[in-house]
């Protein structure tokens, strides 16, 4: 079938004379001048739906619809959008391996070639969820972290090796050499993509796109790359060539004007971004930044606004691509022929360059004078809680006794400057002054064993730890209180990519080591670079020795503390916070802060630059204002403040020579294949093209295809008789839903993890083990700081935390595992209640697969948060929004009654639902709701039971 606007088939022209055609928006601007007024990251949609234009998938329809977009009209129609590649983390990345295996094994079964499931377009995991700070302040750190890391991990990767060898567009970027939007940014994007060339043609070239399996996925807008984070499972269709739908967006134009003041960091703009793009309500939207202040920002500036886009909630912050674009691509090592061919194309497609006031029609306009922003932290629950540095201890001293309505920590303010005796190590282990605390869960005795060994016979930490120092370093009798920074880390993509922040850093760890200024040893300080760069320019600018005596050795290349693996604290200051209930605090360069997140036993957590995480760290607490207090006491007993200290723009301008030096990327990047690190070399995973499934608590296969027929079973629309399982409050994130952390071993998951032979010691973490559905769905609403409110609140007001429930009719309290399998052995169906934002956070599909796993059919909220509802629908889960002014409180729902959801009419999309309440006395009523199905494909999506399902009937009968 020819192409409905083949016309638009052009030719380009790069620098060096080199030819390549291309689907040509200036072209298809004749027909529809309108092109020429959208904002750019829609004509990069436009470009991806116009060359995708194959009258199945993509209609002609859509190019016009695309093409007419309107800043401000109803959103009704749906884009189909095909990206270019996929990128997977390692946490999300292995369970979309699993369903893929699992897929391969229902078309093997059926007889068809197992090849029938592959990867249509290129997909790069990138291994860096899993390292923890087990270590920290030696020059050791890294290397012994990294040991465990493969110890705790070797059955994952071992996976993923089989899953390298299995598919022919699967690549893996091994532990150790960054974080995946780090690397995505520096490594994996290519500017632009090209197919190969049919005899006698041109290839045509276009513009890279993708989705990722991480929220943070936008970073990549820092590059004029359009590209978000989606469920795995949508992920997994995106890579088995089903275009991304989503519905047409808003874009929201953000203008820079001015520029920022000597001191204010990019981590400070970010969190002012957040903030104002949190007021103007940008979720589902599209945020394009123009205008001169834009301009004049460098790339990784722009990535680290581009990296909060969920924070603000945006589906991405997008930056065209101009001469800062190409220069980044320059300083990172990219060929010549790749940027010529960048920069030409963006050029003949009338997108290259930062728009200015005027150019564009964009829905709305929001401005920001850069000169405006201060140095700020944000916390200490939520990303957009931001506080300029002078009102931290002021907005900690009030926060410390209000409610937790008011976002408060409900303690009695009398006890906020009382301190804890906190007893020496010795006093327990018995081993004298001097000792040192392994806190890690493990003794060290044993010989050393080869990784495969070790993964043949089920290893434990105590053998990984044979050689290793223990991992904390002991502290004598101290003291503890309320607002101590306890944990304060240089981490998280989002700072981590960008050169000026930790050189700052860098720069303010060296004034404060010459000024005489300490790191208390107790206070987990660490150092985890996004990538091996980073290592390389702190040391060609001479400033990671100075890191280095303050505690901020490299620990790892990875998420680490900004995932929630920072590993734990000592036992003695763990027992000294629980016992006294103390909010005690972390100070971290990352992007999220929701409770437990960082560590379950830190209530309080400050968003910050990388140099005012260093001096954070050496202030050792939050309640010392750092504008007007010193930051310390130097040398001879000299107070120190942080204008001593802090790096002016032209010191850290005088390094970034050392930060954009192409023939380092190159040659670190080069090392991917040529030397992924012993280690990873001896990982051996199972051959073949069909995965047999080795028995293991990490990798399981998947129950998601049990029974698979080719026709979907006649879906029953609607729920009868379901009972109540959570009623929770506003913000339910997908970490409370789907914890990624520590499992405890009193929880449903932890009792079947000893069940089946491992010991606390090796629990690893639930992000860990996605992988397992046995892990996964035990922990689905098992953090330890969800809140069930159908549990009525103690005499004094508060909640019971954790992941129960009443079982009814009785009200008897259990797990809320124990609960729906309960219900489910029953026959009844359950639904989740929730309040605004629901499933808010980084994108877990497994929030969703735990939810369908448990029997839950439906989930009543106020609000969704946007990836999250669509994978509930990816998984045949009905979410249903209440009408304005509804909620489950106001209905007066307890948790007691029983429900059913009525959808009158054929399932159509966003139509009303009826809720009908039973309540116990035997009464009725009934409530309007709205039916959170978006669009025509979601239908189908849901009658063929999911997503996967769908997707896997499609390449069987094709
Ligand atoms: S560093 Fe943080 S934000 Fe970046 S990918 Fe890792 S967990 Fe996500």
């Amino acid at each position: 079938m020819s192409h409905a606007f083949a016309s638009t088939l052009q030719t380009f022209k790069t620098a060096s004379g080199k030819e390549g055609s291309f689907y040509s928006l200036p072209v298809l601007a004749k027909q529809y001048p309108n092109i020429s007024r959208l904002p750019i990251s829609m004509r990069i949609v436009l470009e991806s739906v116009l060359r995708n234009c194959d009258g199945k998938r993509v209609l002609p329809e859509h190019v016009v619809e695309v093409a007419g977009w309107k800043p401000n009209a109803p959103r009704l129609d749906e884009v189909p959008f095909v990206v270019a590649r996929v990128v997977l983390q390692d946490f999300t990345g292995v369970p979309l391996l699993a369903d893929l295996a699992a897929m391969r094994n229902v078309a093997h079964e059926m007889g068809k070639d197992a090849k029938t499931i592959e990867p249509l377009v290129p997909v790069d995991l990138v291994v860096d969820h899993s390292v923890m700070i087990d270590y920290f302040g030696t020059k050791q750190a890294l290397d012994l972290n990294m040991k465990l890391e493969f110890t705790r991990n070797v059955e994952r990767y071992q996976f993923m090796k089989w899953g390298m060898q299995a598919f022919d567009t699967f690549g893996v970027v091994p532990p150790g050499f960054g974080i995946v939007h780090q690397v995505n940014l520096e490594y994996l994007a290519r500017g632009v993509f090209k197919t190969e060339a049919k005899k006698g043609e041109l290839p045509v070239y276009y513009p890279d796109s993708l989705v990722g399996t991480d929220s943070h996925t936008t970073m990549i807008n820092g590059i004029g790359v359009v590209g978000w984070g989606v469920g795995g499972i949508e992920a997994e269709a995106a890579m088995l060539g089903q275009p991304v739908y989503f519905l047409t967006p808003d874009v929201v134009g953000f203008e820079f004007t001015g520029r920022l003041r000597e001191g204010v960091t990019a981590t400070d703009l970010v969190l002012a971004v957040t903030e104002i793009l949190r007021k103007q309500k940008v979720v589902g939207k599209f945020v394009e930044f123009f205008g001169e202040g834009v301009a004049g920002l460098a790339v990784p500036d722009r990535a680290t606004m581009a990296n909060m886009a969920p924070e603000y909630g945006a589906t991405m912050g997008f930056f065209p691509v101009d001469d800062k674009t190409i220069e980044y691509f320059e300083g990172t090592g990219r060929t010549k022929a790749e940027i010529e061919a960048f920069q030409a194309y963006f050029k003949a497609q009338g997108m290259y360059g930062i728009p200015r006031a005027g150019q564009i029609d964009y829905s709305q306009i929001v401005s920001l004078d850069l000169g405006t922003v201060a140095p700020s932290l944000a916390g200490p629950k939520r990303p957009q809680d931001r506080i300029e540095i002078g009102n931290v201890k002021k907005q900690f001293t009030s926060l410390f006794s209000k409610p937790p309505t008011e976002n408060g920590f409900n303690q009695p303010a009398a006890q906020l400057l009382t301190r804890h005796l906190v007893r020496a190590a010795d006093a327990r282990n018995g081993e004298g002054e001097g000792a040192k605390i392994p806190h890690t869960p493990a003794s060290p005795p044993g010989a050393p064993r080869p990784v495969e060994e070790m993964a043949a016979n089920k290893p434990t930490l105590a053998a990984a730890l044979h050689e290793a120092e223990p991992a904390l370093p002991a502290h004598g009798d101290m003291t503890v209180g309320n607002g101590d920074v306890l944990i304060a880390a240089i981490t998280s993509c989002t700072n981590t990519s960008n050169p000026s922040v930790l050189l700052a850093a860098g720069l303010l760890a060296k004034k404060a080591v010459e000024a005489g200024l300490k790191v208390k040893p107790h206070i987990k300080t660490s150092l985890a670079p996004g990538s091996r760069i980073v290592t390389e320019y702190l040391t060609k600018a001479g400033l990671l020795p100075y890191l280095e005596k303050l505690g901020f050795n490299v620990a790892a290349y990875g998420c680490t503390t900004c995932i929630g693996n920072a590993g734990d604290l000592t036992p003695e200051l763990n027992e000294a916070i629980t016992r006294n209930d103390l909010v005690c605090a972390a100070v971290l360069s990352g992007n999220r802060n929701f409770e437990a997140r960082i560590h379950p036993n830190l209530k309080a957590n400050f968003l910050a630059s990388p140099p005012l995480v260093v001096a954070y760290a050496i202030a050792g607490t939050v309640l010392k204002d750092l504008m007007t207090e010193p930051v310390g006491k130097g040398k001879g007993g000299k107070d120190v403040y942080l204008g001593d200290i802090w790096p002016t723009s032209e010191e850290i301008g005088a390094l970034m020579k050392h930060a954009m030096n192409g023939k380092a990327f190159k040659a670190n990047y080069d090392k991917v294949a040529s030397e992924p690190g012993p280690l990873w070399e001896k990982i051996k995973g199972v051959q073949g093209q069909v995965y047999n499934w080795p028995e293991s608590t990490y990798i399981a296969k998947p129950p998601f295809f049990a029974g698979f027929e080719m026709q979907p079973h006649h879906a029953e629309i609607g729920v009868k008789g379901a009972r109540a399982i959570g009623l929770f409050g506003d913000s339910i994130t997908t970490d409370h839903i789907s914890p990624a952390g520590a499992i405890k071993e009193a929880s449903p998951a932890g009792q079947w993890l000893k069940e089946n032979g491992v010991v606390k010691a090796d629990f690893n973490s639930y992000g860990s083990r996605r992988g397992n559905h046995d892990v996964m769905m035990r922990g689905t609403f098992a953090n330890v700081r969800i809140k069930n409110l159908m549990i009525p609140a103690d005499a004094n007001g508060s909640r019971e935390e954790g992941g129960v429930t009443l079982f009814q009719p009785g009200g008897e309290k259990m797990f809320i595992y124990d609960a729906a399998m309960k219900y489910m052995a029953a026959g009844t169906p359950t639904i989740v209640f929730g309040g605004e934002e629901y499933g808010t956070g980084s994108s877990r599909d497994w929030a969703a697969k735990g939810t369908q796993l448990l029997g839950i059919k439906a989930v009543v909220a106020k609000s969704f948060e946007r990836i999250h509802r669509s994978n509930l629908v990816g998984m045949g889960v009905l979410p249903l929004q209440f009408k304005p002014g509804d909620s489950w409180e106001s209905l007066g729902i307890k948790g007691d009654e029983t429900f059913d959801v009525v959808i009158v009419a054929d399932l159509r999309p966003q139509q009303d639902a009826t809720l009908v309440i039973h309540s116990a006395d035997g009464s009725s009523r009934s409530v309007q709701l709205i039916l959170r199905i978006d669009t025509p494909i979601e239908v189908d999506y849901y009658r063929h039971g999911g997503i996967l399902p769908f997707v896997l009937r499609q390449l069987l009968a094709a």
